[in-house]
């Protein structure tokens, strides 16, 4: 029994990796039952109901051409690997579903039977393996208190988002806030209570930033950061704003305050049209200014590009 095609095909048929084996042309000329289970309730990277009908290169390169990288990286590796530039490709690649987040691991080898070139090519679920690796970035990138980004990955997202409006010449603006006396905050109502403050500035600059090109992160201590892709200086100012305005409205008490006797903040922003020697830290210079110089005039305000007086023209 354990020679016959029949128990060899049954153990392939048991393995839960996808497995179909393909001819050097890319014509698909066996599939296991997990690939065709597979396959009926799916259709991403992986193919139709019929696989004799399939060659799996030109759906890689259909792929491809519909602009999916993945598709096209698969199609270089598997003609690598059947020109014999190399013994193994594999490629990690995500295939969400509607419902659920799911990755896959591709991996092809070669193969002979008789005389002719064969090449398996694999699909391994490795979903549970990046949701931990997803989390464990993320715990990474997230101030522990407030739950948003934290400084070190408002560094990264600054530098990236600072280049793709540098490619596309757009102009990117960066909001710094702080805390209207604080420590008085803190000293009136102690520490504990303070913490429950920086949670809720946290969910309000959440609210004001929804597009994929705006970030808020806890800068350090009773200080934030607003990034702002693809906006300029006088809608980031609008945005200020609006952020110290709903601060306002959460009426936290801060009755030692001689600002008001509730918590307020103070901006500075600042906004440039970065070129590819764009400097995040002149940005960050710049907002910081302001901010100062907003703390200087009186707190609980927003001081942005329109409201500073040129030096020498006083
Ligand atoms: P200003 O209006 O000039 O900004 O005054 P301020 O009191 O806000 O500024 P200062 O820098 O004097 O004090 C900042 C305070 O923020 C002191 C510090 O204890 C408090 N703080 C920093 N991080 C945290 C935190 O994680 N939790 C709490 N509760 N307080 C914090
Ligand atoms: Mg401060
Ligand atoms: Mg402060």
């Amino acid at each position: 029994m354990i020679e016959t095609y029949d128990f060899l095909s049954r153990v392939i048929d048991a393995i839960t990796e996808h497995i179909v084996v393909i001819d050097a042309q890319g014509a698909i000329v066996y599939a296991n039952r997990s690939w065709d289970a597979f396959a009926r309730e799916n259709n991403c990277l992986i193919l139709g109901d019929d696989w004799r009908q399939v060659n799996y290169l030109t759906v890689c390169d259909e792929s491809a051409m519909m602009g999916d990288q993945f598709g096209h990286l698969a199609a270089i590796g598997i003609r690598h690997v059947i020109s014999g530039a190399r013994d193994l490709f594999y490629l990690e690649y995500p295939c969400h579903s509607p419902q659920m987040k799911r990755w896959f691991m591709m991996r092809v080898t070669p193969f002979t039977a008789g005389e002719t070139s064969y090449f398996v090519v694999s699909h391994q679920n490795i979903t549970e393996r990046k949701l931990a690796e997803e989390q464990v970035l993320n715990t990474s990138r997230l101030d522990g208190l407030t739950g948003i980004a934290n400084r070190r990955y408002f560094d990264e997202f600054l530098e990236q988002e600072g280049k793709r409006c540098a490619r596309l010449n757009l102009p990117i603006s960066l909001i710094l806030l702080d805390i209207d006396h604080f420590k008085l905050l803190n000293d009136t109502y102690g520490h504990l209570a303070g913490d429950e403050c920086l949670k809720s500035l946290g969910t309000v600059l959440q609210r004001f930033t929804n597009r994929p090109g705006d970030l808020c992160a806890r800068y350090g201590g009773e200080e934030f950061a607003v990034v702002y892709g693809n906006t300029t200086g006088r809608q980031a100012r609008y945005l200020a704003d609006k952020i110290i305005e709903a601060i306002r409205e959460l009426s936290i008490p801060n009755e030692a305050s001689p600002t008001l006797p509730i918590m307020t903040a103070s901006i500075g922003v600042a906004t440039a049209y970065p070129d590819a020697r764009f400097q995040q830290k002149t940005l960050i210079e710049t907002a910081d200014q302001r901010l100062y110089l907003a703390k200087h005039q009186g707190r609980n305000q927003v001081i942005g590009e329109e409201d500073v007086v040129p030096i020498g023209l006083a």
